[in-house]
Order: structure tokens, then C-alpha cells, then sequence
């Protein structure tokens, strides 16, 4: 009989692509699945903004806290995100593989995503493309959370991002919400399947 083993699923793409919505609801349409998608919490040096949680969004820590964990191995990679540290906690990581009921799924920079693939365990990674730079600039004006200064910015790095996205498993573009679910359910329905019988 085929045995049952976890997945571990990575996320990226530029910043406003909208991958953080489309993820929620893949995320939430996954709940009765055996190998029930978890989304891991990262450990960043950036403060909250209004609504977030600790523990619950990120786990918010100081940077000299951050800079000790780094030092001591605690993560399982880093990087520096818009001039915040952003980081996947090793030990937490772990403690879910050793569940047999999960599979886990992590929403990082590309950055973060090419360190896990180079070097860690098998993974699936989907990159998440927006349908042009002038749609994502768009959307990063419509969030109103930042200023012009700081989308041009994201703009910039966003166009680092998409020239990386080679060395991502898959491409979803996200140019239409539903669209994009249906493309990371086939996605990760495809993965386990493959991961069952190895
Ligand atoms: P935000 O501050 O807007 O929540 O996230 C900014 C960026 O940091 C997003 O692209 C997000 O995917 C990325 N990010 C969040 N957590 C991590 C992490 O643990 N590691 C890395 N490398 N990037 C992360």
C-alpha cells in the first residue's frame, strides 16, 4: 500500500501578485484533505501592522533577538525583505514533518525560496506571476498601504524577482483569482500523488 508522506510546498512571488489571498483560500478549500495544508509562521523584525497578530501572523521579534536566532542556525533560511528581516523557523518546521498528518506550506520571498531549494528537503515550488508590471502597479496603488517611493521600490525588486522565477517548479499567473486556485490545487493534488508512491 502506498505510504503516506508530507509535502512541503513554497510560495513566492512579487509583492502585491496576491498570493496571499489566493493562498488563504487554497489553504481554507484544503481543510479535509488527509495531509491538511499548514501554513508555517515566520519570524520577522518587521512591526505589526493594524489587525496582525503575534503568534498568529508572524511571530514578531526585535532585531537583536532575530540577529541571535540567525546566529544560532534557529532558521531555516533568511532574508532581508524591504529593509525587514524575514525568517522560517527550523525547529517548528521540524516538529511538523514529524507529524504524520500535515503538509506544510510556506508563503517567502525569493530570496528565502531559492535558499530551501538548493539545499533542503524535496519540495514543490510555485511561483506566482502578476499578468504585467503595470497590473501589479496598479495593485500596489489600490492596497493604499505604502508610499509611491516604496511601490516603486517593490516595482524594482518585483522585476529581480520574476527574472528568478526560472527556478521555480511552477508558474501560475495570476489573472484571474479563481483561476490561480484551481492552478495551485492542481498543482499540489499533482505533487502528492507523486509523493505517494516513492
Ligand atoms: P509582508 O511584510 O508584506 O507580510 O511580507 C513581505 C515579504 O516577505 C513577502 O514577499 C513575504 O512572502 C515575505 N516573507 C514572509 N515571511 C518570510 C520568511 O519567513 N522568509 C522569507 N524569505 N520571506 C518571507
Amino acid at each position: 500500500m502506498a505510504q503516506k508522506q508530507r509535502s512541503l510546498f513554497i510560495i513566492s512571488g512579487p509583492s502585491g501578485v496576491g498570493k496571499t489571498s489566493v493562498l488563504r483560500e487554497v489553504i481554507k478549500q484544503d481543510e479535509n484533505t488527509d495531509n491538511q495544508l499548514t501554513l508555517s509562521i515566520s519570524y520577522t523584525t518587521r512591526p505589526p501592522r493594524k489587525g496582525e497578530i503575534d503568534g498568529v501572523n508572524y511571530f514578531f521579534v526585535s532585531v537583536p533577538k532575530f540577529e541571535q536566532m540567525k546566529s544560532n542556525g534557529e532558521f531555516l533560511e533568511s532574508a532581508t525583505v524591504y529593509g525587514y528581516q524575514y525568517g522560517t523557523g527550523k525547529q517548528w518546521i521540524e516538529k511538523q514533518l514529524q507529524k504524520n498528518d500535515c503538509d506544510i506550506i510556506l508563503e517567502i520571498d525569493v530570496q528565502g525560496a531559492i535558499q530551501i531549494m538548493q539545499n533542503q528537503f524535496d519540495n514543490c515550488s510555485i511561483f506566482i506571476h502578476p499578468p504585467s508590471l503595470e497590473t501589479l502597479k496598479e495593485r500596489l496603488h489600490s492596497r493604499q498601504t505604502d508610499a509611491k517611493e516604496v511601490i516603486q521600490k517593490r516595482l524594482e525588486i518585483a522585476q529581480q524577482e520574476i527574472e528568478l522565477s526560472e527556478q521555480f517548479d511552477y508558474w501560475v499567473t495570476n489573472d484571474n483569482y479563481e483561476k490561480s486556485i484551481l492552478g495551485i490545487q492542481a498543482i499540489i493534488c499533482s505533487y502528492r500523488l507523486k509523493n505517494s508512491h516513492q
